[in-house]
């Protein structure tokens, strides 16, 4: 899919601008390179599982930001935007920040990514822009564009109020299902545009995974909450507590005058393995696990919530969310290791977190996959079956596939175990509107470049459409929905005329 390119979204800073030109000429691309790239400086990991909110990194300081941003040589064909989902103008943001103009950059980051402080702490942008950093051709360490990121949106919410706006009073009704970083962006760039949003949240925390599902150490809850407030700002109506398909219809909310819907319900349907021993007490998903701890503050003194802590915790699977719960249940008192049917090399979690996860006194248990869980008497878990595997051809996804090593079967010790093996989209929507185009998967089929759905004015991004996927790319399909919808709009206004 393409990123779209109207006027609210194209660069800000020409290349051919005289400053960057002058910043280009101020220092040869060899002493540029030569410059060592910064280290983040990070809690204490002692310290991390006394505060268990911490966040673990803690920023760059404005000296190391313009080192940083001195490292970069302002390509001609930049590799990095081509390695970003939404293709942000990253040299042209991070020059701002090496001439100390962190306003410009915070805008220059925002023509493109809605969300910049969230996306400059969760990206994976070893995988993606800093992967196509031209640093790599010499063998050196790729320019720090995450935390450079991160620096410029912080340095901007810290110094700019967001502009307050209200749409006028006969705007064009917009509703949005969600609001994790796809129903964000889109409500953000839509209210930009000067239509009512309203923004329709199934729980009583708006926020979506960045709320309910990325823990505080890595994301926190006051990030969001200021990218929310800008949004309020704007405009934006939040209502929560308000499930569409059960609460109330989509049929309701065309006759509450809502013109054009955006669905951004995500894929919070945990998936499991299918294998003995799941329904046991003390075997639960890690979208209910990380809900209760981080949404209804299960743990935390005063909290109605109850959850289990278990002493010798498991968490199966290597992504991103199997990090965050493996991360957390250490921070919640356990002993904790994650069991992956892979090798470290091809875990799908970021680097950092699992960098972060062995320092925190993680273990790890590679190339094992549970066969079975086991109860004692009470039917709790007391232990689980692993087999061994061993690493054969590489599958469809090009990693290598995981095969069973016979006999090699043993058995573990534990009290919890929390399978993070998958998400699938929520279905709720998906199975409630009729005439809905819906594949096999149960995701909602969308044009990909206009997002628009099999149904007029109703659109869709996020992780309902593509299954669990990035923030990066929940938030580029918002940012697409809106300009595809405004266009929409606007042409059937002027047909009406
Ligand atoms: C634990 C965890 C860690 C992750 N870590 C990373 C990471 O480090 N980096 C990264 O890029 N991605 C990460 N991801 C993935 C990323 O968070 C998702 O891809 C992204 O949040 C998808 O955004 P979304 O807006 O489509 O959906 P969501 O963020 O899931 O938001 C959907 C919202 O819609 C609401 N909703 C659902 N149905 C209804 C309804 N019928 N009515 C009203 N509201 C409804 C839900 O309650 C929810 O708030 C992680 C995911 C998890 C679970
Ligand atoms: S590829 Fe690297 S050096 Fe070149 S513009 Fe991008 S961040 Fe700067």
């Amino acid at each position: 899919m393409e990123n779209c390119n109207c006027n609210t979204h194209k660069s800000l800073a020409p290349r051919d601008a005289e400053w960057r030109d002058e910043l280009r000429r101020a220092l040869p691309a060899k002493d540029r390179m030569a410059i060592p790239r910064v280290k983040m400086r990070e809690l204490d990991p002692a310290d991390r599982l006394a505060n268990p909110t911490a966040e673990v990194n803690m920023g760059l300081t404005a000296e190391q930001a313009v080192q940083e941003a001195t490292r970069c040589l302002d390509c001609p064909n930049p590799g990095c935007v081509s390695g970003c989902p939404v293709s942000i103008d990253i040299p042209g943001f991070i020059k701002n920040i090496q001439r100390g103009e962190l306003g410009e950059a915070a805008r220059v980051l925002r023509s493109t990514s809605a969300l910049p402080a969230v996306c400059g702490r969760v990206c994976p942008q070893e995988k993606q822009c800093e992967s196509k950093c031209i640093y790599h051709k010499s063998k050196r360490e790729p320019v720090a564009i995450g935390y450079l990121e991160r620096f410029a949106a912080d340095a901007a919410a810290k110094s700019a109020p967001a502009a307050a706006a209200t749409p006028a009073k006969d705007a064009t009704r917009i509703a949005v299902i969600g609001s994790g970083p796809a129903g964000l962006s889109f409500a953000g760039d839509m209210a930009a545009k000067g239509y009512a949003v309203t923004v329709f949240e199934a729980l009583h925390e708006i926020g979506g995974v960045l709320k309910y599902g990325i823990p505080e150490f890595r994301l926190p809850n006051s990030i969001v909450d200021g990218e929310i407030d800008a949004l309020r700002a704007l405009g934006v109506e939040f209502l929560r507590d308000v499930v569409v398909g059960k609460t109330i219809s989509l049929d309701d909310l065309r006759e509450m005058g809502f013109e054009g819907v955006f669905v951004g319900s995500g894929a919070g349907l945990p998936r499991f393995m299918g294998i003995p021993g799941e329904n046991l007490v003390g075997v639960m998903s890690c979208n209910e696990y990380l809900t209760r701890i981080n949404l209804m503050g299960a743990g935390r003194e005063n909290s109605d919530t109850p959850v289990m802590t278990g002493k010798r915790v498991a968490v199966i699977g290597g992504g991103n969310t199997a990090m965050d719960a493996v991360r957390t249940a250490r921070r919640m008192g356990a002993e904790a290791m994650v069991v992956y049917r892979r090798s470290l090399e091809e875990m799908p979690a970021r680097v950092e977190e699992v960098h972060h996860a062995r320092q925190e006194g993680v273990e790890f248990m590679t190339l094992h996959n549970p066969l079975e869980y086991l109860a004692d008497e009470k039917g709790r878990v007391r232990a689980m079956i692993l087999q061994r595997m061993e690493l054969g051809e590489p599958d469809e996804s090009g990693r290598r596939s995981p095969v069973a090593v016979e006999g090699a079967v043993e058995e573990i010790p534990v009290d919890l175990v929390i399978v993070s093996v998958g998400v699938s989209p929520n279905p709720l929507i998906p199975n409630s509107v009729e005439g809905l185009d819906v594949s096999r998967r149960g995701t909602i089929v969308v044009n990909d470049d206009t997002m628009e759905s099999s149904i007029p004015m109703l659109y869709a991004g996020g992780d309902i459409v593509r299954g669990g996927a990035t923030v990066i790319l929940a938030m580029g399909d918002g940012r697409r929905a809106a300009c595809a919808m405004d266009e929409a709009m606007r042409a059937r206004k002027s047909n009406n005329k």
